[in-house]
């Protein structure tokens, strides 16, 4: 292996490492300051739901009803996409170039350090090269050092100095690298937050499909529950036998004299009031009788009315009319309704 063999060998994991930081720092820094990932499960919920009524992005919500983690998860790919394309571009740039900088200063002394330590010990370009590696193990992987290789390589000055000159060229190239081309690494800014924010319950409650806002992804001593509960027609949830939709939220469902069907195979009926004997599905939600319903989803059945209708092929219709009152909603009020629920 020739020297600029083993630059190059180990420059690719120079600019992984570097890149990989930089995903790690980004991902932070969203943590830290981005409004959406900044709190708690429910601030998360909050943008998302912002973000679908600002776009009236009707497929986005049906996609955020029946596959609540899918949809979380290109929201956050889409922000994070903004954040370091757009709107925070500059930091974003800035912040690879800082980590170029303290990758350079890192690899330097650690081939300083290594030189006058076998200058010391008067070693030989063997012992160099294991003490290189050893400090630049993640940094630089000179690829399972042949030393036989370096017979030929008396000097570890002379060594040095190519890694050194070596480098730099990479370390330009780094700097040039499009932020775009560092989501080749393993290391992405979405994964990490990803894999931060979406560890935790996703279980739908069996009426509305809310989605449990535990932050365990598995939590058997505690029941699931939601602090705002929807419309069940949103869930698609219809009188028996016929095409009208149900349009009450769970919470007053749960505190009425009625009775559901929650197998539809079946025709066993169970009291709402004892919905917790339905079956498995319905045993570990605690669903309070509760009426104070979200705005937002009364806004969002009246907004959406036709395209649910079709979606679902049923109607609001008969029993499940909208109330009138529902239809009073305005966008920005339904917005400001989370701005004042979420307050958790
Ligand atoms: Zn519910
Ligand atoms: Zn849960």
């Amino acid at each position: 292996m020739s020297v600029e063999q083993l630059i190059q060998r180990g420059g690719v994991s120079t600019v992984e490492a570097v890149c990989n930081k930089t995903a790690i720092d980004l991902a932070g820094e969203m943590k830290c300051s981005f409004p959406a990932f900044n709190g708690n499960r429910l601030n998360l919920e909050k943008h998302v739901l912002k973000s679908l009524a600002e776009k009236d992005d009707f497929d986005g919500f049906i996609t955020y009803i029946h596959q609540p983690r899918k949809h979380v998860e290109s929201f956050i790919k889409e922000e994070v996409k903004k954040y370091i394309f757009t709107s925070h571009k500059d930091k974003a740039r800035d912040l690879l170039k800082k980590n170029v900088e303290d990758m350079k200063q890192h690899v330097s002394l650690a081939l300083f350090t290594a030189t006058e330590k076998v200058k010391t010990q008067r070693g030989d370009t063997d012992m160099w090269l294991e003490e290189v590696t050893s400090s630049l193990r993640d940094e630089l992987t000179f690829d399972a050092i042949c030393s036989q290789n370096f017979r030929d390589i008396n000097s570890f000055e002379f060594l040095k100095e190519e890694i050194e000159k070596g480098l730099e060229p990479i370390m330009e190239d780094i700097n040039n690298l499009s932020l775009n081309e560092m989501n080749e690494f393993r290391q992405k800014p979405d994964q990490i937050l990803i894999d931060q924010l979406c560890r935790c319950c996703w279980v739908k409650c069996p009426f509305c499909a809310a989605v449990c806002t535990n932050t365990m992804e598995d939590h058997s001593d505690a029941d699931h529950s939601v602090p705002f509960h929807r419309s069940t027609a949103i869930n698609g949830v219809h009188y028996r036998d016929t095409d009208l939709l149900s349009v009450e939220f769970c919470t007053t469902d749960v505190a009425s004299d009625q009775s559901f069907y929650p197998d539809s195979q079946s025709d066993e009926k169970i009291p709402y009031k004892r919905y917790r004997t339905a079956g498995p599905r319905f045993a570990n939600w605690r669903i309070t009788p509760d009426d104070s319903n979200l705005t937002y989803w009364k806004w969002f059945v009246c907004q959406f009315q036709k395209q649910l209708e079709d979606h679902y092929e049923l109607k609001f219709q008969g029993r499940g009319e909208i109330p009138s009152e529902w239809r009073k909603y305005s966008k920005e009020e339904a917005i400001k309704s989370l701005d004042e629920m979420y307050k958790l």
